[in-house]
């Protein structure tokens, strides 16, 4: 992981505040002072110090679950089983929680970790995290839908979505497939991107989320560590 990134991770500072420590000679790594921000450590193998503080190799935990539908993506519900419920005793600790939602009845790729800097980068608008999901509708899909949607859906409230990419993969008068690329996270949105064009989504599954897609070997309601090289594009 790059230097900078991880010092901000672990909390030393802004990205901004990590750049200018470096410049000033505080950051060693194995011993040898760091100028270049950018160079890539890894803090499970290296002595890594600011000042006198050791970055210790964090404990974080990143987590891939494949939701089943009838669960709720939060981490305490009074009447519903949630994700957290999922996972194995030793994991169900204050502190894990799931990085954005899926809806109730929505399936698929879900990521949850402790460490709530890396849940609220993958969310802010502006990273633009492309999210992949495999619909079915209860209607023919055209290119029309395909043009709506690369030209940005608007709401009955007048929000406007941002270009979505619709990829049809069947198409039938009462059920259609197809795969949706957005790079938002609205209330309900891809069901009321479909509404719009005057669809019904009836199943939807998350594939993946940035550079991470969901393991095809874990059934609904498994959980996986995310592996090195899936941290390594996260991070
Ligand atoms: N869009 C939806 O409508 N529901 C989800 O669960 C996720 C995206």
């Amino acid at each position: 992981m790059r230097l900078d990134k991880l010092l901000e991770l672990e909390k030393i500072g802004s990205r901004r505040r990590v750049k200018a420590l470096i410049r000033s000679k505080q950051v060693t790594v194995d011993g040898q002072i760091i100028l270049d921000e950018s160079q890539n450590v890894d803090a499970k193998l290296q002595d890594i110090y600011v000042g006198n503080k050791k970055i210790k190799r964090s404990a974080h935990v990143y987590y891939m679950l494949n939701k089943p539908q009838g669960v709720v993506t939060a981490v305490k519900d009074a009447h519903h089983q949630t994700v957290i419920d999922l996972l194995d005793v030793k994991d169900q600790r204050a502190g894990i929680y799931p990085i954005g939602r899926l809806d109730r009845d929505t399936e698929g790729l879900l990521l949850l970790t402790d460490n709530g800097q890396l849940g609220y980068q993958l969310l802010l608008p502006h990273k633009k995290v492309t999210k992949r999901y495999e619909v079915v509708v209860n209607e023919r899909l055209t290119e029309a839908d395909c043009e709506a949607f690369a030209d940005g859906i608007i709401f009955s409230d007048g929000k406007k979505c941002k270009p979505a990419e619709l990829t049809i993969l069947s198409s039938e008068t009462q059920k259609s497939r197809a795969y949706l690329d957005i790079t938002e996270g609205k209330f309900h949105q891809v069901k009321k991107m479909f509404l719009s064009v005057g669809k019904k989504v009836i199943h939807l599954k998350r594939l993946s989320m940035g550079p991470i897609q969901l393991d095809p070997s874990l059934s609904l309601g498994e959980y996986r560590s995310l592996n090195q090289e899936e941290l390594k594009t996260l991070l």
